[in-house]
């Protein structure tokens, strides 16, 4: 430890994927978190019944969960998939789909990985983790959650930040996991001289939706939706469609790419349009799955800005997560890089107690985390020559027994990717891509302390000119004790 007082005490804005991980984490080092989610209740606002999404978990988040101790949750709220098989999107002449192929996980790299492929609904996946993050810690570390706390400004020097009612909260650092349109990219993006308009809409929405499991048996559509090897592709011109298994039931999630609507809605509400209305010319099996499907989100896709710095000028604040790094909806590894990054900040801050250090290691966590976007998998490509191209191969590979996401088709893809890139939705290879699945975030954080962080002098900094220390007393103080109440919509749950 670099000092030995108490815990660091973090706000972190958002009660998702990312701040839940981080919360974790966080905690897990002997820190204080008061966690601050604008929604009135866990995990969206409950209007839309099922669930408001998928969570997909590749083995590089799945082995976090693991680590955590989380197996019994994990076995008994998600789905485990063995891999994807690809079809024509546009309607085929015969009565079974046109299918292209299909892609396994490689069972020795997932064991090499230390983890599976699970499908979560997302919000089972997040009342786990909320559980876990307010569990008691043995470290001395402390979790409170305040709903219906929406931050409407930060202040970047003062460390603090003001909620709708007028409440006004001050920590050592602030953590952004308030999601791709969340205040804290703003406050960044503005660092930057840029707004969210740099986020620049790709004229495609994602739809998304879920049929019961009981229903898809009864429609006989089973064998397709929630046969070997799990998940499928549908590849359009224009449109893509994945569906995957999902939660404890085998629910099957529905996720449409679709260029049919301009409707820029949000995970958690539900919008007029029904996903049959936004299809297109499709497969009929296609067909009778969306008649089937209940209420839907849309969210639409951007082509993000890549910020120049997760971290605000003064050091105190950092965005996480789809704040730092928004993925398009359904691309394969959003949910994993939220717990790692999660985990990574947890892990080098357990190597220090000092609140002037914390710029130093929110940019340590910019430098480790920021990644560059990888192989990518071309679902809505027109047809034409590179739409022929790419299908010609999958074909080839199927009829020979090949997995499709093999070999020199990654070249293929990126050719794809520098013609058509706001076409591009994204699945990572875990075939061409061993190191990604690979990865241990903690391993990371511990290489960032061995390499660097431990040879800083701790009294020099504490000096320096740097130096930030939020209002005396705040130090030491209890967390709960920051957040006093103002009348308003909060309440508040300390462990
Ligand atoms: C309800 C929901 C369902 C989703 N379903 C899917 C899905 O099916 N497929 C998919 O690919 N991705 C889905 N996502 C997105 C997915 O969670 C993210 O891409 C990824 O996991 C990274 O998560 P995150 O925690 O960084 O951000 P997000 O999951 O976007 O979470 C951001 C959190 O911050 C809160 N927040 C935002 N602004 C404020 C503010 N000003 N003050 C306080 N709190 C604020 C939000 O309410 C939310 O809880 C969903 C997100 C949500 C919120």
């Amino acid at each position: 430890m670099s000092d030995f007082g108490a815990g660091l005490n973090f706000i972190i804005v958002g009660a998702s994927v990312s701040g839940l991980a981080s919360a974790i984490a966080l905690k897990n080092s002997s820190h204080s978190v008061l966690l601050l989610e604008k929604a009135r209740q866990l995990g969206g606002t409950g209007s839309v019944p099922n669930g408001s999404g998928c969570a997909e978990i590749p083995p590089n988040g799945t082995k976090i969960l693991l680590d955590w101790g989380l197996e019994t949750a994990l076995k008994a709220n998600s789905a485990p998939i063995s891999g994807f098989s690809a079809y024509k999107y546009a309607a085929g002449e015969a009565s079974s789909p046109d299918q292209l192929g299909i892609n396994c996980w490689d069972p020795e790299l997932l064991s090499a990985a230390r983890g599976g492929y699970s499908q979560f609904l997302h919000r089972d996946l997040i009342h786990i983790l909320y559980d876990h993050a307010l569990e008691p810690s043995a470290k001395g570390g402390s979790v409170s959650v305040l709903f219906g706390a929406e931050v409407v400004n930060v202040d970047c020097d003062a460390c603090s930040v003001t909620l709708r009612s007028g409440q006004v909260h001050t920590g050592d650092a602030i953590i952004g996991a308030d999601g791709a349109n969340g205040v804290i990219r703003r406050v960044l993006l503005e660092e930057e001289d840029e707004s969210p308009e740099s986020d620049v809409p790709a004229e495609i929405v994602a739809y998304s939706s879920l049929v019961p499991n009981d229903l898809v048996r009864k429609h006989n559509l089973a064998a397709v939706f929630d046969g070997y090897p799990g998940c499928t592709v549908w590849f359009g011109p224009n449109r893509a469609l994945r569906t995957f298994p999902t939660g404890k039931d085998h629910d099957v999630s529905l996720l449409l790419y679709t260029p049919d609507s301009s409707e820029t809605g949000t995970w958690t509400g539900e919008v007029d349009k029904n996903i049959m209305d936004v299809l297109g010319s499709c497969d009929g099996h296609i067909q009778k799955l969306a008649a089937l499907a209940g209420p839907a989100t849309c969210v639409q896709i951007k082509q993000p800005y890549d910020l120049e710095s997760w971290v605000s000028q003064s050091g105190r604040v950092l965005a996480v997560g789809d704040a730092a790094h928004p993925f398009s909806p359904g691309t394969g590894h959003s949910y994993a890089v939220a717990l790692e990054d999660g985990t990574f900040i947890g892990k080098i801050f357990s190597h220090t107690r000092n609140s002037n250090r914390v710029p130093e290691f929110f940019r340590a966590f910019h430098e480790h985390r920021h990644m560059e976007k990888e192989y990518i998998f071309h679902m809505t490509l027109p047809d034409g020559p590179f739409q022929e191209g790419r299908d010609a191969a999958m074909r080839e590979r199927h009829a020979s027994g090949q997995n499709l996401l093999h070999g020199d088709l990654k070249q293929m893809l990126e050719d794809y990717e520098m013609m058509y890139p706001l076409l591009l939705l994204a699945a990572e290879q875990p075939d061409n891509n061993p190191h990604r699945y690979g990865y241990e975030a903690a391993d990371d954080a511990d290489e960032w302390w061995i390499s660097w962080g431990r040879y800083r002098d701790d009294a020099a900094i504490s000096r320096g000119p740097e130096g930030h220390r939020p209002q005396s007393g705040l130090f030491n103080m209890a967390f709960s004790s920051f957040t006093s109440q103002v009348p308003g919509t909060e309440s508040v749950k300390d462990i």
